[in-house]
C-alpha cells in the first residue's frame, strides 16, 4: 500500500519534502536527500502523519 509520509532531515530535524511511498512491514524509510536548511545532502527519515 502506497501511504503519504513526510521526509524529515536527522540532522536539523527540517520537514523538507513530502512523498507517498510503500510503507510494508518492518521496511526502514531512510534515504539520502538534500536539505534546502543546510543546503547539503543528508539523511532523511520518512514519518507518517
Ligand atoms: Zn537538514
Amino acid at each position: 500500500m502506497r501511504e503519504n509520509v513526510i521526509m524529515e532531515c536527522t540532522s536539523c530535524k527540517s520537514r523538507n519534502y513530502m512523498t507517498a511511498m510503500e510503507t510494508k512491514g518492518g521496511r526502514k524509510l531512510e534515504m539520502m536527500k538534500f536539505c534546502k536548511k543546510e543546503r547539503k545532502h543528508t539523511l532523511h527519515r520518512a514519518r507518517k502523519k
